[in-house]
C-alpha cells in the first residue's frame, strides 16, 4: 500500500460507545479533504471490548489500522505506539471520546500546507467539564509553563498536527515518562496554532482520574525542569541562612539572662522541621533517581499484541 498524506492517531481505552462514532466522523471530513489518509486506534488494554470493535473497523476499512496492546500502557505510550506505527507524511494525533473533534483537523492540514511543521489545537473553550477539571487543567498549564525551559503553548492539549520530520525525530526519542506536549515543542521546527472549542465527551467517563492527572503533572516536571531539586536545594540555604542569623541572638540572648529558648520545645520543633524539610528533599531526589532507573532498565515503552505489518510501499 502507498504511503497515506494523513495519518490519524487516536489512543482508546474503554470508548467501546464512542469508537463507531468517532470514526465515522473522521471518515467524513477526511473524504471531503481528498487526501488519503489511515486512522490508526490504538487499544490501550481496554477491557470493555474496544478491542475486538477496532478489529471489525479494520477489517471492514482498510483505512483502519489497528494497533492492540498487551496491557494499559496509558495514554502517552499509545500516542508513541500511533507514531512508530504511523506511516502518513503527517500525523495528526487526537483523543477517540470525540472532545477533539475531526472537523478541526481540515484546519490543521491547512496550517500544515502553508509551511508549518507543528500545528497545535488551541483550546479555546471546553464544554461539558466539572469546574475541578477545568481548575485544575488551568494550574497545570500555567505552572508547566512558569517552571520548563521550553515555552509548551497554555491551553493545548495533545491535539496536534506533526510534520514526518518531527515524528522521525520524536521516534527517536524513547524517554519513558513522556510528556509528548512539551516534547513536541521541545525539538523546534515551525510551530503554530489553531484554535477550537473542546467539546464534552460523547460517552463515557474521562479516564484521567485525579490520581493519573497527578501523575501527568508530575512526569511533565521532572522531565522537563530540575526546579523540585533546586527548591530543596533553596529550602536547605534559607535554614541554613537563618540559623546563621539566629546563632549570635540566641548567644546573646542568653548571655543576658533571657528565658526565651530554655526548654526542649524550641529543640524539638527545629529537629522535627529540618527532618521534615530533610525527608522531603529525600523524596525528591528518589523520584529522579527512580526515572533514572526506569531508563537503564530498557524495558519497550509498550508490548503489543497485534499491530499492522510493516508493509512495503
Ligand atoms: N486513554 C488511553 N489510556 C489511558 C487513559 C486514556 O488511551 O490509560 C485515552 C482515552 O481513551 C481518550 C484519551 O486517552 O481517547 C484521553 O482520555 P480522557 O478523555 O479520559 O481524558 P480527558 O479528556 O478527560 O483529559
Ligand atoms: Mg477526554
Amino acid at each position: 500500500m502507498p504511503k497515506p498524506s494523513i495519518s490519524i492517531v487516536a489512543p482508546v481505552f474503554n470508548e467501546v460507545e464512542t469508537l463507531q462514532e468517532f470514526y465515522r466522523r473522521v471518515s467524513t471530513t477526511m473524504e471531503t479533504t481528498g487526501e488519503s489518509w489511515e486512522l490508526l486506534l490504538v487499544d490501550d488494554g481496554s477491557t470493555d471490548g474496544s478491542g475486538d470493535l477496532i478489529r471489525n473497523l479494520g477489517e471492514k476499512d482498510h483505512h483502519v489500522n489497528p494497533v492492540i496492546f498487551a496491557r494499559n500502557f496509558g495514554h502517552q505510550l499509545a500516542v508513541t505506539a500511533g507514531l512508530d506505527y504511523a506511516r502518513g507524511h503527517a500525523v495528526v494525533i487526537m483523543d477517540a471520546d470525540l472532545q477533539d473533534p475531526p472537523e478541526v483537523i481540515p484546519d490543521l492540514v491547512a496550517k500544515w500546507k502553508e509551511g508549518y511543521e507543528v500545528v497545535f489545537a488551541i483550546r479555546e473553550g471546553r464544554e461539558g467539564e466539572s469546574w475541578f477539571k477545568l481548575a485544575t487543567a488551568s494550574l497545570f498549564y500555567r505552572l508547566i509553563y512558569r517552571i520548563t525551559d521550553v515555552d509548551i503553548p497554555m491551553d493545548t492539549g495533545d491535539f496536534r498536527l506533526l510534520d514526518r520530520k518531527v515524528v522521525d525525530v520524536l521516534s527517536k526519542m524513547r524517554e519513558r515518562h513522556r510528556f509528548l506536549r512539551g516534547m513536541s515543542v521541545w525539538v523546534g521546527f515551525k510551530q503554530t496554532g489553531v484554535k477550537y472549542r473542546r467539546a464534552a465527551r460523547f460517552a463515557g467517563e474521562t479516564k484521567y482520574p485525579f490520581r493519573k492527572m497527578f501523575k501527568f503533572a508530575w512526569d511533565a516536571v521532572t522531565s522537563f525542569s530540575y526546579l523540585p531539586l533546586q527548591i530543596a536545594m533553596y529550602l536547605g540555604f534559607i535554614s541554613a541562612g537563618l540559623s546563621i542569623l539566629a546563632i549570635p541572638v540566641v548567644a546573646i540572648m542568653r548571655l543576658t539572662g533571657s528565658q526565651a529558648f530554655l526548654g526542649q520545645a524550641t529543640t524539638l520543633i527545629a529537629v522535627l522541621f529540618l527532618g521534615g524539610v530533610q525527608l522531603i528533599s529525600l523524596g525528591i531526589l528518589g523520584e529522579y533517581i527512580g526515572r533514572l532507573y526506569d531508563e537503564a532498565k530498557g524495558r519497550p515503552l509498550y508490548i503489543v499484541r497485534e499491530a499492522p505489518s510493516e508493509e512495503d510501499d
